[in-house]
């Protein structure tokens, strides 16, 4: 992070983000905040984490205060000798940002805060052994949450209740509060990408789509199949084919160094080219790790490159409003240059009951 922080010109980065604080110093609470410089680091946090994060956070000074934690980083701002601070922007508020410019102005005149973005989210995205192994963990769970789904969806079931069992199975066996909620859409629903769980029952022929993630150590994995209560019609069959092969398409062909774009471009044009290019409208994958969505964008807006340690999702769809809509999603990480994948479920199979 110091080199990062040089690089950038930074002699101190103020540090907010949750996930930056828990990946830099181990603090798993919800209010703290660091000073890393060059020669020290100091994590703040308030009197209800006084024992956790004496616990918890390593390598770094750790004060507790009661009064206002920016006020605190404001004074050693003025006393450790630096003259440019970067913030992270994406973790601050505008309302944040004032307290901290009004406390900096007294206690520290001479600062110069400067907005950085993706700093140690471009650390964070690859990934070390124990990292790769905790999503590994969160993968199984995902995995056994659609092999439980598949055991009891039925014509008649409805997307609520299937979510709360999915979500339910998942809690019970082991993992940490949702990364989000689980999706669950049938039939024409399921052309919504985001889909919100209600009272629709599947009927025959319905794809039901799941799109889960699951937390170990703060590690989520994300998991998305496409089930079919029944056989589907000829439309969604195909369309189901088409996914499954566009995954494909990206799984054998993203090597270490390649552009994200052109990862995005192996599953696009296998969509594209069965006419469906339209209906493809979000990107092929996200980075996956102490949050759900991190760095790299796999997109055919994003700027970054693949490289080995990185772990991210590999997930085409196909959305027909009015028809329905197919999404296949897997976790994978990218070693020895080869993508290999950390979900596991089932996909050449998606009928999961017959009615
Ligand atoms: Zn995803």
């Amino acid at each position: 992070m110091r080199e990062s922080m040089a690089s950038r010109g930074l002699d101190c980065l103020l540090v907010s983000s949750r996930e930056n604080l828990r990946y830099l110093f181990g603090f798993t609470g919800s209010n703290g905040c660091a000073v890393l410089t060059q020669d020290e680091a100091v994590f703040m946090t308030d009197p209800r984490y006084d024992e956790q994060s004496r616990s918890e956070v390593v390598g770094c000074e750790v004060c507790v205060t009661t009064t206002a934690l920016w006020g605190l980083a404001a004074s050693r701002l003025g006393t450790c000798g630096v003259r440019t601070a970067g913030f992270e922007a994406e973790a601050m508020t505008v309302a944040t940002l004032s307290a901290l410019e009004s406390h900096a102005k007294g206690k520290a005149p001479d600062i110069v805060l400067v907005p950085v973005q993706q700093l140690v989210e471009t650390v964070r995205a690859v990934k070390d052994e124990y990292e790769i192994a905790a999503i590994s963990s969160a993968s199984r769970l995902v995995d056994g949450a659609i092999e439980h789904a598949r055991s009891i969806a039925q014509v008649g079931m409805t997307e609520r209740a299937l979510a709360w069992e999915i979500e339910r199975w998942l809690r019970e066996h082991g993992s940490g509060p949702m990364p989000f909620p689980p999706i669950v859409a049938s039939g024409p629903h399921c052309a919504h990408p985001h889909a919100t769980p209600c009272d629709i029952e599947f009927c025959c022929g319905d794809p039901v789509l799941i799109d889960i993630g699951a937390v170990v150590d703060g590690y989520c994995s994300d998991l998305s199949r496409t089930l079919f209560v029944g056989e589907p019609n000829g439309t969604i069959a195909g369309v189901y084919a088409t996914v499954l092969a566009a995954q494909h398409a990206a799984m054998s062909g993203i090597r270490s160094g390649m552009n994200a774009v052109d990862a995005d471009a192996l599953a696009r044009e296998v969509v594209r080219d069965s006419g469906y290019g339209e209906a493809f409208g979000h990107g092929l994958g996200h980075g996956v790790g102490l949050a759900i969505h991190e760095r790299p964008t796999v997109s055919s807006l994003s700027k970054d490159v693949l490289v080995d340690g990185m772990v991210f999702t590999i997930e085409p769809g196909i959305y027909l409003p009015g028809v329905g809509g197919v999404r296949i999603e897997d976790t994978v990480v990218l070693r020895g240059s080869e993508v290999q994948t950390l979900t596991r479920s089932e996909k050449r199979n998606p009928v999961c009951t017959t009615c």
